[in-house]
C-alpha cells in the first residue's frame, strides 16, 4: 500500500511504536511529522528518516496535553506542507498501581495524555481534513481497550475511552471523507513495557520472567510479543485504505491474547 506523498502527524513518534509507524509511512511514500514531548529525540528520529527518504520527516515539539502546543504543532505542519491527511494519536505512558494506592495526580496525568491528547490533536486536524474532504485518524488503543488487567485502572479506562472517540469521529466525519479507527496492540517490547516489568514483578510478588511469561504473554497463542513492525503494518493499512468501508473499527493485533 502506498501513501503517495500524504502528510501524517504521528504523536509520540520519537520512540517505540510511533517511531516504527513514522518510518513505515516514509517508506510507503508519505511525509511524516514526528510530534513528541522530547524535541531532541524527535529531531534524531526525523534525521534518521530523512537520511533514507530526503525531505520526508520533520520534528515537532508537542506536549499532547497542551492545547496551545497541539495547535501550534499542527499549524507548523500545515504551514510547511500544506495540510494534514493522517493523524496517528499514539503518545502514551503507563503508570501501574492498585486503585487504592493510585495517586489522583497520576490518574489525571494518564487521562490527560491518552484522552485529552487524542481529543486535542483530533480537534486540531479535523478542520484541515474536512476542508480537503478526506483524512484518516488512528488512535493507539490496546488490548486494554477490550480487557482489564489489575494495576492498570487509568490505562484501561483511557484505552476503553478511545474506542468511543474513534467511533464518534467516524460518525461525524463519514460524510466529510474522514475515517477514524483504533489499533489495539498486545504487549510490544518498547521502553513503555520494559519499565513495567520490574514494577509489576514487585507489585505482584513474582519474578520478572514470570511477569513476561505469565502476565504479559500467558494468554497469547504462541508466547510471542507483538512487534513495532506488526503495528506499523496495521497503521499503514488503516491509513492507506481507500474508502469509508473501514471506519469506526478496532483491530486487535496481539498474538491471539484477545480474540474478537
Ligand atoms: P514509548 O515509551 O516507546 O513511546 C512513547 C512516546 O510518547 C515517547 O517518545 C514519549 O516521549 C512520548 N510522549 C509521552 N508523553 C507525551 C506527551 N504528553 N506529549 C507528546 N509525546 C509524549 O511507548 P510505546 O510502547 O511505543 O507506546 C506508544 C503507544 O502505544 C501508547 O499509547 C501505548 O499506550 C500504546 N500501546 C503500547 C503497547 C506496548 O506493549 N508497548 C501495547 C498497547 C498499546
Amino acid at each position: 500500500m502506498n501513501l503517495d506523498n500524504k502528510i501524517a502527524i504521528v504523536t509520540g513518534a520519537a520512540s517505540g511504536i510511533g517511531l516504527a509507524i513514522a518510518k513505515r509511512y516514509a517508506a510507503a511514500g508519505g511525509r511524516v511529522a514526528i510530534a513528541d514531548l522530547k524535541l531532541d529525540a524527535a529531531q534524531a528520529a526525523a534525521d534518521g528518516i530523512n537520511a533514507d527518504h530526503p525531505g520526508a520527516a520533520m520534528a515537532v515539539e508537542m506536549d499532547v496535553t497542551s492545547e496551545d502546543q497541539v495547535n501550534a504543532g499542527v499549524a507548523k505542519v500545515v504551514d510547511a506542507w500544506g495540510g494534514v491527511d493522517i493523524l496517528v494519536s499514539n503518545a502514551g505512558i503507563q503508570i501501574v498501581n492498585p486503585v487504592e494506592n493510585f495517586a489522583f495526580a497520576d490518574w489525571k496525568k494518564m487521562l490527560a495524555i491518552h484522552l485529552d491528547g487524542a481529543f486535542l490533536t483530533s480537534k486540531a486536524v479535523l478542520p484541515h481534513m474536512y476542508a480537503k474532504g478526506s483524512g484518516a485518524i488512528l488512535f493507539m488503543g490496546s488490548v486494554h481497550s477490550k480487557e482489564a488487567s489489575p494495576l492498570k485502572s487509568a490505562y484501561v479506562t483511557a484505552k476503553h475511552g478511545l474506542e468511543g472517540l474513534a467511533r464518534t469521529i467516524a460518525k461525524e466525519g463519514g460524510k466529510k471523507g474522514v475515517r477514524s479507527n483504533l489499533i489495539c496492540p498486545g504487549f510490544v517490547r518498547t521502553p513503555l513495557v520494559d519499565k513495567q516489568i520490574p514494577e509489576q514483578a514487585k507489585e505482584l510478588g513474582i519474578s520478572e520472567d514470570e511477569v513476561i511469561k505469565n502476565v504479559m504473554l500467558g494468554q497469547t497463542v504462541d508466547g510471542e510479543f507483538t512487534t513495532v513492525d506488526d503495528i506499523a503494518e496495521v497503521a499503514l493499512f488503516f491509513a492507506a485504505f481507500p474508502t469509508n468501508a473501514l471506519t469506526g473499527q478496532s483491530l486487535v493485533a496481539s498474538h491471539g491474547w484477545f480474540m474478537n
